[in-house]
């Protein structure tokens, strides 16, 4: 049904299609826990395809894992005391996984523990095979910490993809999101950093559809 639209005074009929409903590959609500593994030694076969989800404490990881699961706590397993410096996989199905690397940026954290979490992550990002991407999930109000700079720069020196998740936008207004997002693209931009930025909610579900794009494309779901 045409809606009207009022240019200069003269009535015209304005057709605004029907809002696309984008369905999410139901593989994602399927993704299981699947172990833990303190050292990428102990990980599972590095074959088929990895994509690591990466943050500081409490930027909002595991809620953006649940919601683009669309489970309600499948992400918990990694906040099991214990399995915190852990990385965490899940499986999507036979040769696909999603793993949540250790949150970091914890001030507590004694020095020995984080040399220890800089080894680890530089070592799963270098050597890692099966890693297709890393999605770096940042607090939309304080993003571009020095420890989200440490990943973007492993990710540039071992050429691995990056998205980046400005989550909890819906704790700002559209406008101060938008802003955010552009100085945030600018930042990297200046940097010659090379990519993609995408605002994100758990809250309100913004930003699943576009993520999902990118994860599909990761894990090469048009191939099968
Ligand atoms: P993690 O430590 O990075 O895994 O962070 P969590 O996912 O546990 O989130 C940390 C806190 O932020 C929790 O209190 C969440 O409820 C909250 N949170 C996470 N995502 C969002 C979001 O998109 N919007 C809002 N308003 N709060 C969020």
């Amino acid at each position: 049904m045409p809606s009207i639209g009022l240019t200069a005074g003269r009535c015209i009929a304005v057709h605004i299609p029907p809002k696309k409903e984008i369905m999410m590959n139901p593989i994602y609500h399927r993704v299981q826990f699947m172990e833990s593994a303190a050292q990428i030694d102990t990980a599972p076969k590095d074959q088929g395809i990895e994509i690591a989800f990466a943050g500081r404490s409490n930027a909002g990881k595991s809620s953006a894992i649940n919601a683009l699961t669309r489970q309600k706590s499948l992400a918990r397993a990694s906040k099991t005391p214990g399995r915190t410096q852990l990385l965490n996989f899940f499986q999507i199905d036979e040769k696909r996984r999603f793993v949540d690397l250790p949150g970091y940026g914890y001030a507590k954290v004694p020095l020995a523990v984080k040399a220890q979490w800089h080894k680890m992550m530089q070592r799963y990002l270098n050597e890692r095979k099966s890693l297709a991407g890393i999605v770096l999930v940042m607090d939309i109000r304080h993003p571009l910490t020095e420890f989200d700079w440490q990943m973007i720069e492993w990710c540039e020196n071992s050429d691995v993809r990056l998205l980046i998740l400005l989550t909890k936008a819906d704790k700002l207004k559209y406008g101060a999101a938008r802003n955010t997002l552009l100085s945030v693209q600018r930042e990297l931009q200046q940097m010659t950093v090379s990519v993609s930025v995408q605002l994100f909610s758990a809250v309100k579900k913004t930003g699943i559809d576009e993520i999902h794009a990118v994860l599909d494309d990761w894990l090469e779901f048009a191939a099968d």
